[in-house]
């Protein structure tokens, strides 16, 4: 791996952990020419089906878009990038495990209502109410009715 900072092609693993639940695999990295220090996570690269989008479309599953989305939904919620991590993994998962080379994109919404549903009930409210995933405005009403009650 380059050096960011000289961009030497030598540089050497200082330390490597699991995170994200073993997902993920984070190395501290030190440059041999600067001795800077950065680090990496690698992460497991599996197809994805491409998705179904309510308009017809088809577009490639786009990781990035799906950890925003969520990102955005637990902004100033207390749930650590760990958690956030783990559900994208179980996301995901739940995607491949389909066998499908194509999903609709409701699925995708579904399955990231339940975990912010299980991670943060005001994230998973906001995301809702964005995602528009509730019939009518009825729906709505009782799906927070319900979390009062638990
Ligand atoms: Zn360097």
């Amino acid at each position: 791996m380059h050096c960011p900072f000289c961009r030497t092609s030598e540089t050497k693993v200082i330390d490597s952990r699991l995170v994200a639940d073993g997902y993920q695999v984070r190395r501290r990295r030190q440059c041999i020419e600067c001795q800077e220090r950065f680090t990496t996570f690698e992460t497991a690269e599996l197809v994805m089906p491409r998705i179904i989008k309510t308009t017809g479309s088809r577009e490639p599953f786009d990781d990035e878009k799906l950890r925003s989305g969520m990102s955005r939904a637990l902004e100033r919620r207390p749930v650590s990038v760990e958690e956030i991590e783990h559900s994208l993994h179980t996301i995901k998962s739940h995607l491949r495990a389909t066998g499908e080379r194509e999903v609709l994109s409701t699925l995708v919404g579904n399955l990231v209502m339940e975990e912010l549903k299980r991670l943060d009930k005001v994230a998973y409210i906001r995301f809702a109410s964005v995602y528009r995933a509730f019939e009518d405005v009825e729906e709505f009403g009782k799906e927070i009715a319900k979390l009062g009650k638990s």
